[in-house]
Parts: C-alpha cells; sequence; structure tokens
C-alpha cells in the first residue's frame, strides 16, 4: 500500500488493486500514516472525497448528496467507460486504472516530490547541526 500510495494512484486505484474495499484502504493509511493525496495534489481531502475528475458529474453530485455509494458509483462509472480517468481521452492500459502515459507521468511526479522530501529533510538535518553548534559555542 506505501509503495501504490506514492506512485500518487488514489486511494479508488490502490483499493482495486489490492482488492480491498476503498474505506478499509483509507482506515489502514489514516493509522499508518500514509497520504493517499493523488499525485501532484497539493490540498488536504476530506475523507471519503474522491479525487476531482474521477467521477462524473451527475455521479459526484449523488455521492455528495449521500444518494449514492461512491465505491459502487466508481464501479459503475468504471465499468460504463473504460477511460483513463486523469485525462478521460485515452483508454485505461495498466492495472492502476490509468492509460500507461498518466499512470508513468504520476509515478514521475511521485518520484519528483520524493526528491523534494529528501531535500527538505536535508534543510533540516542542516539546520539542527547550526543550532546544535550555536548552542555549544555559547557555553
Ligand atoms: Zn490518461
Amino acid at each position: 500500500m506505501r509503495e501504490l500510495a506514492a506512485a500518487g494512484i488514489g486511494a479508488p486505484a490502490i483499493a482495486e488493486q489490492l482488492e480491498r474495499t476503498e474505506a478499509s484502504i483509507r482506515k489502514q493509511a489514516s493509522a499508518q500514516r500514509i497520504s493517499l493525496r493523488t499525485a501532484g495534489e497539493r490540498r488536504g481531502m476530506i475523507l471519503g472525497e474522491l479525487p476531482h475528475g474521477r467521477l462524473p458529474d451527475e455521479l459526484r453530485e449523488a455521492v455528495f448528496l449521500g444518494s449514492s455509494d461512491p465505491v459502487a458509483a466508481s464501479e459503475r462509472s468504471r465499468r460504463r467507460a473504460e477511460l483513463c480517468p486523469a485525462c478521460g481521452i485515452r483508454d485505461v492500459s495498466t492495472r492502476a486504472g490509468f492509460c500507461d502515459t498518466c499512470y508513468l507521468r504520476r509515478l514521475a511526479a511521485a518520484h519528483r516530490e520524493e526528491i523534494a522530501t529528501e531535500a527538505g529533510r536535508r534543510e533540516l538535518d542542516a539546520a539542527r547541526a547550526l543550532k546544535y553548534r550555536a548552542r555549544r559555542a555559547t557555553r
């Protein structure tokens, strides 16, 4: 799940890959502090909210109003059209539920994000080292 989450494919695709319900994926991700944000997504997601563009507008509205189960709605919309949920242009070709192009782009974005996180970690280490040295110098 950690690997799939890092690829930024989103909770519904992870649930499908691991043959679990989306609810169990979200629960476990929350317990393990794993982010389920899709690649490039920055804002915090409301629990149970599906990434924009995954569902047709009328279905998203039905889910929002509580008259449709999001997982079932996602299933129905996927069966209706096997188009990539990210671009809506190409056919789904990966097990993750995206076209090759979108899947690879998401993977690339996840790697870029990892590099950025690592840079942040190095910056923090450097700042801590500075603080430590400053504290020692005043002793
Ligand atoms: Zn696509």
